[in-house]
């Protein structure tokens, strides 16, 4: 027998991820059958170090697992007083009034919260009803059997050495074995990713899309705080360049979340999505805010823009995709955690009924069913053309014709149909001879911040012995043809400073991976405009420790 032989464990359904369409299935399964056993496997080194969500909660995905959550205490604290929504011109503002939005804009009865928390607090409720949850355990590998349905995970493989050799403490980790296997891993999972392409999933579906959400806590004046208010801008400092637009949502502890998103399909390589965070700080409304404050925590995301026409097949022999694993999000209201939440709890039910009829390792095509004619398809299929008609005829139309299909949708008619979106993000990538180089200000160390400062407020960490965890398919095309034809765009939309091009002692240009620093946004493996970069995991537990995300 080799010396590192993996052990297996067999369970009932093993659930990759603890965010909130993880930890629901795991709740649903638990709460139909005490006796299922359930486990739960998380790459953060504990339960919400890795989520990062704006977030204003609807609590509508809770409301359906837990009626009871406030009476078990759930962390929902801080309910939306107000929501105001301005377009931005370089010095002045523009507010859009409420009344002219469809209803399902409306962020009354939404809480603000930490998800990192309510992760935390849904992962105690989790293990109360007998889940087995492991944080830092990352899974790297698919186990398939000799049919071809999944059967499971390799998951806790430690102590490699930089070359992917065995180091002196090695550990080959686990197969955790399933009826079924879901993977909840959150947008661009590296797992879903391999089975997307195995089971060729998105085949007759339109390329998902993107944004790259960037978001820092502060803490400010008290005078200037108002506990519940939701505010949304969209307009410069983007403005033709790129579609996107930020958040500011006052928490409690006079805390508030600054978030800026960058949709990824921009054509300019030249952008520097975080550089264009920095500046927007600079604008005199936020300026005003955060002057006298202090940003006390930073990190990044990306997230999935694509809805309604862009959701793959979600069930495969073996496996289910759950929440941004498929991509979830209501784009128009920047929300995904309650789709995640509804997507978790339709795939245990689907799950149960599976088990209880003696079934194992096929298609939960009751999951997928209820996933597109039910809450969630209601949810995400009103908005389904705001993004294509924000792509393809910008800001303006997106918020008249976008708005006016919203509200048709809302009445049960669409006079669009429902719009495709063309190419995917990295294809999306334009040349760099034929954009101007943007000019970005230098940050000034109050209100803006150089990436790497940033970074260390990420409480990243990475274990550098280790193989870096983002591979190139081919080492030579990030010099060879990303640099003289895209203007090396990863130094740039990485909002880590994972990537460098540096000159070598011949002064010949050098491509390099600074993986310790990285945030697992997974945006390098979205963007990448020759799709050389693959996002792996890490061992487990390394990555960000977001604190109150
Ligand atoms: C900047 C930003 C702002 C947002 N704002 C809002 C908002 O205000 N309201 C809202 O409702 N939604 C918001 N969203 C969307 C929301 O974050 C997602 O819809 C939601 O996180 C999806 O939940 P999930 O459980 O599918 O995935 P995630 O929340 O991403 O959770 C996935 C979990 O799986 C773990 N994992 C991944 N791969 C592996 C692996 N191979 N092994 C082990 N563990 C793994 C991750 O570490 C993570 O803990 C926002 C997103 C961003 C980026």
């Amino acid at each position: 027998m080799s010396e590192h032989t993996r052990e297996a464990m067999e369970y009932d359904v093993v659930i990759v991820g603890a965010g909130p369409a993880g930890l629901s299935a795991a709740i649903r399964l638990k709460q139909l059958d005490a006796d299922l056993n359930v486990v739960v496997l998380e790459k953060g080194s504990e339960v919400g170090a890795h989520i990062l969500s704006g977030a204003v909660l609807d609590p509508c995905g809770l409301d359906a697992l837990i009626p009871d959550w406030k009476a078990r205490g759930a962390p929902l604290n801080v309910p939306v007083t107000d929501d105001s929504f301005y377009m931005l011109g370089e010095a002045g503002k523009l507010r859009i009034p409420n009344f002219p939005m469809p209803p399902l804009m409306n962020n009354h009865g939404n809480y603000i919260v930490s998800m990192g928390n309510v992760c935390r607090w849904m992962a105690e409720q989790a293990e109360e009803l007998g889940v087995e949850i492991f944080p830092g355990m990352s899974c790297s590998e698919i186990v398939y059997g000799e049919d071809g349905s999944v059967k499971g995970v390799v998951a806790g493989e430690f102590g490699k050495n930089a070359d992917g050799t065995p180091g002196a403490g090695y550990e080959p980790g686990m197969e955790l074995l399933g009826k079924y296997v879901f993977l909840s891993e959150g947008v661009r999972g590296s797992l879903s990713k391999e089975v997307i392409e195995k089971f060729d999933l998105s085949k007759g579906k339109e390329p998902q899309k993107f944004g790259l959400g960037m978001k820092e806590i502060w803490e400010i004046d008290p005078a200037k705080h108002k506990q519940g208010s939701v505010t949304h801008t969209m307009g410069w400092p983007l403005g033709s360049n790129a579609g996107g637009g930020s958040f500011i949502y006052h928490l409690d502890n006079n805390q508030v979340y600054v978030g800026f998103v960058v949709h990824l399909n921009y054509e300019n390589p030249h952008l520097y999505p975080y550089m264009e965070f920095q500046r927007f700080k600079h604008h005199p409304m936020v300026k005003d805010l955060l002057e006298g404050g202090k940003r006390v925590a930073y990190g990044a995301r990306a997230i999935s823009e694509g809805g309604y026409q862009s959701m793959p097949k979600m069930v495969a022999p073996g496996v289910a995709l759950l929440g941004c694993s498929v991509g979830m999000v209501n784009v128009p209201r920047i929300k995904g955690n309650h789709n995640a939440m509804l997507s978790g709890k339709a795939a245990a039910e689907a799950a149960y009924a599976a088990i209880q009829g003696g079934r194992a390792s096929d298609e939960l095509g009751d999951y997928e069913a209820e996933v597109r004619t039910g809450a969630i398809g209601e949810d995400l299929k009103k908005v389904r053309n705001v993004k294509p008609l924000w792509s393809k005829y910008g800001l303006t139309a997106s918020l008249t014709l976008g708005g006016l299909d919203m509200w048709t949708n809302t009445l049960g008619f669409s006079l669009l149909g429902t719009l495709g979106h063309g190419k995917s993000d990295a294809e999306a990538t334009g040349e760099a001879s034929k954009f101007a180089p943007i000019e970005y200000p230098k940050p000034d160390g109050k209100l803006s911040f150089d990436r790497l400062t940033n970074v260390s407020f990420a409480a990243t960490n990475h274990e550098e012995s280790q193989p870096a965890h983002l591979h190139l398919k081919d080492a030579s095309v990030p010099v060879s043809v990303n640099l003289p034809k895209y203007g090396g765009p990863s130094a740039r939309y990485c909002p880590a400073g994972v990537y460098e091009f540096v000159k070598d002692e011949t002064g010949a240009d050098k491509f390099v991976i600074n993986f310790q620093n990285c945030v697992h946004c997974k945006t390098c493996d979205i963007k990448d405009p020759s799709q050389n970069i693959v996002w792996t995991v890490p061992q487990g537990g390394d990555g960000p420790n977001y604190p109150n995300m």
